[in-house]
């Protein structure tokens, strides 16, 4: 017998006893939420914690919700690479509290009043903190429910999600390499890019550096050898590998806004699937001077914060490809809402799916993938062994196709014990500063 068979033969009036309702006017409110719940009995949050962990080479944090029901928890992600220690502490010390004692079923109540129970919201720290208790309730449910969470959000729109991959090289024959074997592995659409973000490596002189400016450790990004490179590169790749080929491409804002309407001009004749960031979210006003220069489509929206921040974008038409890193504004609840804006004006996903997303916000990524109309792609990532052995269950890509472990509420587990075997590093982890070669701070 399972766990799910076990409460429902527990039935009613033994459920509501175990959980101390039983008398006359507590006796009817358990007849009601059995009858809500299909017969299973009513649970609350008993503990919310913050596991992290190290596997991929990147901070991760998964928020494990804990239930009143023996052995039935819930994982969420969490993870803020660059301040981790302090999605950790908002966790433990702050949501904690706030959930124990709160009915695991009101996943939306729970999203909506821990959103405000800061009263300032809206931060990097707090949403993340806020997807791994909310993503968790979903993987509760889920496996109350015995089904898959894309069941709960209305079932399959597709089998799998089609996602790409990432190639770079720091030369043109190092990039058509890589390529060469994306292609090999079935993938359809490749992001390409000329070494790091900004092809920094391109950059010649750090003035900077030598005058004593910023720090050794600091970063050089030239706008100019960038703005001549791109183009060539896309010129390359088409050239090598054909029309059928998807391509994409990351600017990474790190350009004037108006050398970034520039480029895309010229890259409009490589037709790219899209061309990610061109401006940073403090620059929006450039979106409908860019949209109307040029056709290629646009995909925006890794570093916003508060879902408001799409909806101008979305409702004029000004972006294609929605970017959302769904631990980074709060979980699925809200993810999802964002999807559905962008059903009504065409907008498409594409999830955030990097190695700073813990396998099960990927497995999020790729459940929302499957149940929304307007899916566009899914940005994909290669699982490391250590990865697997913490994460069992880790979502698969098999020809250019991220699939997922079916099961109850998410499908990926967590080894407690594996993950203690890969601690953060010492260094906190911050987003080396980029700078021109005066030393100017560029967005990076
Ligand atoms: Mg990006």
């Amino acid at each position: 017998m399972n766990r799910r068979e076990m409460m429902k033969g527990l039935g009613v009036s033994a459920a509501a006893g175990a959980f101390g309702f039983l008398g006359s006017k507590n006796e009817a409110m358990a007849q009601t939420y059995s009858k809500a719940t299909n017969g299973l009995a009513p649970l609350k949050i008993t503990k919310v914690r913050a596991i992290p962990t190290n596997p991929q080479g990147q901070r991760l944090i998964v928020v494990k919700v804990e239930t009143s029901e023996p052995g039935l928890y819930g994982l969420g992600c969490a993870t803020f690479n660059q301040r981790a220690t302090t999605v950790i502490n908002a966790v433990d010390e702050f949501l904690d509290p706030f959930a124990r004692g709160r009915d695991v079923d009101t996943i939306e109540d729970i999203w909506q009043t821990a959103y405000t129970s800061s009263y300032w919201r809206n931060g990097p720290v707090l949403n993340n903190a806020l997807s791994g208790l909310d993503q968790a309730l979903w993987d509760i449910k889920g496996k109350r429910a015995n089904m898959p969470v894309y069941q709960l959000l209305g079932g399959k729109c597709r089998f799998a999600a089609d996602c790409y991959s990432h190639s770079s090289g720091r030369d043109l024959q190092e990039l058509e390499d890589s390529v060469e074997k994306n292609m090999a592995r079935g993938f359809r659409h490749i992001r390409i890019q000329l070494g790091g973000y900004g092809s920094s490596h391109l950059s010649e002189s750090a003035d900077f550096k030598e005058q004593g400016f910023g720090l050794p450790s600091d970063t050089l990004m030239d706008a100019r050898p960038y703005l001549k490179a791109t183009p060539k590169m896309f010129e390359h790749i088409r050239n090598k590998f054909g029309d059928d080929l998807e391509l994409l491409h990351d600017v990474h804002e790190r350009i004037e806004p108006i050398d970034a309407i520039r480029l895309l001009k010229e890259l409009e004749k490589y037709r790219p699937f899209f061309i990610e960031d061109p401006v940073s979210p403090e620059q929006i006003g450039y979106f409908r001077m860019l949209r109307q220069q040029t056709s290629v489509p646009i995909a925006m929206g890794e570093l916003f914060n508060s879902p408001h921040e799409w909806v101008g974008l979305m409702s004029e038409r000004l972006i294609d490809f929605i970017r959302v890193h769904i631990s980074q504004v709060g979980g699925l609840t809200v993810a999802r809402k964002i999807a559905t804006l962008g059903e009504w004006f065409n907008v498409r996903s594409a999830w955030h799916g990097p190695g700073d997303v813990s396998p099960v916000g990927h497995a999020a990524n790729v459940h929302l993938d499957l149940a929304i109309p307007n899916f566009g792609i899914q940005e994909s990532i290669v699982f490391r062994d250590s990865t697997q052995e913490v994460f069992p269950g880790c979502p698969v890509v098999k020809n250019g196709y991220f699939h997922l472990h079916e099961g109850p509420g998410w499908g990926v587990e967590i080894n407690e014990e594996a993950a203690r075997k890969f601690p953060f590093p010492s260094d906190p982890g911050f987003w080396r500063p980029v700078r021109r070669r005066d030393g100017t701070s560029v967005r990076p």
